[in-house]
């Protein structure tokens, strides 16, 4: 998720860098080359109106006998029809060209004659001339040029054209000047400039503006946040005369630092790595840890019988499907070991040949049984058994078929116990042990007689046998509610005394380890 908020920082960073010192300026240099285009273009209205004008103004020949005319007609009617068709609307090649006056001048550029008419009724006006000394100045010291250009006069700004009169035969000097003007107002740029969205304002002052103008090298500025540009018209002379403030067209490109199309690209990017990151999360990272959490369980609580659940054909799935095929191997492995450490217990806990219990298995039980009727204050009662003259039985009969006896005899045993908590042990040789819990004395010599008997039905021949013609047992009872003091070997021993003065009585009977001894026999 860090890496993923780095990646997108990174690429806002990069944008803003290459939109800051590539991109927008580059936009804003091609905004401006576009904006001074479009002032070109209305420069080249405003030139075209000064070409007409000398188009007008180049007709020396026409203009000397136009001057001879209004110095000899001025005052006939003849001279109003003649100012109509010469002055006011004199064609060009470009069309009709409207003069608001004209004045005649002499070598010395002292008024001779000038004339100013209303254009809409063609009545001459009060005369006041039109005091013009810069530039008829400059037209002396250059005779016969042609000179067009604005200029500002009375509070106005005047369009004017000027040309020398050579006069009849007078080649070389010119006898006088013309000068041509109109009132350069909102009409006349109107005309001018047709619809182009331009305004003039005259220049005053410290105009801010101006110095901006003239920073540029063009003459253009940049334009504002109204989308203006500002330009300046000059005079005749050179000088400022006008602010334009020319409208452009809205800005084609969005000048914020991000641009919109960054910020869908950054978001797209956003959801793309947001998408990547879930699918990764969906198809690889939960089930890794899914399978990780399985086999922790697993591992746990051992239990091998658990498969892992897997709907996918991918390596996820062929993982999971190795890990299922390793957990059969191991529950089989695990069920095999279970049946042998079974069979191993079992081993060590019996007498390999009579089945019954072994030594080890009886030190283990009667520690158990015990503490049990310690803890429940019931009795608890031991009956140790041993085979009479047996060693004079595998004298007469073999080895071998003393083993057998004393397999019929464990058999014998075991089943005069009904009981499963009744428990019969070889304690050694041909001695056996049995353990009665909840057992009562009474009870002890009820059952060691049973085995007694049980034994004696086995009628196994035993002819070495001092006290019977088969083969028999004396038992030795021992029975107690064990108190804390004691101990579970203090039960055996007085079983084991019990046994020994069965013996020593005459062997084949039951005797108790109680103060008054209980004497049986079976006789076979
Ligand atoms: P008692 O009546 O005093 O018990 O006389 P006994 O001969 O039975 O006693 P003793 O202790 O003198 O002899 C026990 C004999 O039991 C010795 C041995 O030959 C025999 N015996 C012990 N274990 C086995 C066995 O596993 N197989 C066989 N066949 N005989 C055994
Ligand atoms: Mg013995
Ligand atoms: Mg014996």
């Amino acid at each position: 998720m860090l890496l993923f908020a780095v990646a997108v920082a990174l690429v806002l960073a990069i944008h803003l860098a290459v939109r800051h010192w590539f991109e927008l300026p580059a936009l804003y240099a091609q905004e401006h080359a576009n904006d001074v285009a479009a002032v070109q273009a209305v420069r080249r209205l405003l030139d075209a109106e000064q070409i007409r004008m000398r188009e007008l103004l180049v007709d020396n020949g026409h203009w000397d006998d136009a001057r001879e005319f209004v110095l000899t007609e001025k005052h006939s009617a003849r001279y109003r029809e003649f100012v109509e068709i010469e002055f006011s609307y004199k064609e060009t090649m470009h069309g009709v060209m409207k003069i608001d006056g004209y004045e005649y001048l002499d070598r010395q550029a002292a008024s001779v004659f000038s004339s100013r008419f209303d254009t809409q009724t063609l009545t001459p006006l009060p005369d006041p001339g039109l005091p013009t000394p810069e530039l008829i100045a400059s037209l002396v010291e250059t005779p016969g040029l042609l000179r067009t250009g604005f200029m500002r006069h009375n509070g106005r700004i005047l369009f004017v054209g000027a040309t020398g009169i050579t006069g009849d035969g007078a080649k070389q000097k010119p006898v006088g000047f013309l000068l041509l003007w109109r009132v350069a107002d909102d009409e006349f740029f109107a005309e001018v400039l047709r619809s182009a969205p331009v305004r003039f304002k005259p220049v005053g002052g410290a105009d801010t503006l101006l110095q901006e103008i003239r920073s540029q090298p063009d003459g253009v500025t940049t334009r504002n946040r109204d989308g203006v540009i500002h330009w300046a018209v000059h005079d005749i002379q050179g000088n400022p005369l006008l602010v334009a403030h020319q409208s452009t067209s809205p800005r084609a490109f969005f000048d914020g630092l991000v641009a919109p199309s960054t910020l869908f690209a950054t978001a797209g990017l956003t959801l793309l790595l947001l998408l990547i990151a879930a699918l990764v999360s969906r198809w690889v990272v939960n089930p890794v840890l899914g399978l990780a959490q399985f086999a922790h369980d697993v591992a746990a609580r051992a239990d091998f019988s658990r498969r892992a659940a897997t709907d996918r054909s991918n390596e996820i799935g062929q993982l999971t499907t190795s890990i299922n095929e390793m957990l059969q191997l191991v529950e089989t492995k695990d069920a095999e070991l279970r049946e042998r450490n079974k069979a191993l217990t079992l081993l060590s806990e019996r007498d390999a040949l009579t089945g019954a219990g072994n030594r080890r298995a009886f030190e283990q039980i009667i520690e158990r049984d015990w503490l049990h009727a310690q803890r429940s204050g019931t009795f608890l009662s031991c009956l140790m058994v041993d085979i009479d003259y047996f060693k004079n039985f595998n004298d007469s009969y073999g080895h071998p078929e003393g083993d057998e006896a004393l397999k019929k005899v464990a058999g014998a045993l075991q089943a005069t116990l009904r009981r499963a908590v009744d428990a019969l042990f070889r304690y050694g040789g041909e001695e056996f042990v049995v353990l009665l819990v909840e057992t009562d004395l009474d009870g002890a010599m009820r059952i060691a007689q049973e085995l007694l008997r049980a034994v004696a039905a086995l009628q196994i021949p035993h002819n070495d046998s001092l006290c019977s013609g088969q083969l028999t047992i004396s038992v030795g009872v021992a029975s107690r509610t064990p108190r804390t003091t004691e101990l579970a070997s203090d039960l055996v021993r007085e079983a084991d005394q019990a046994l020994y003065l069965a013996k020593k009585q005459g062997r084949n009977q039951v005797v108790s380890a109680a103060p008054t001894l209980v004497r049986d026999s079976v006789t076979g």
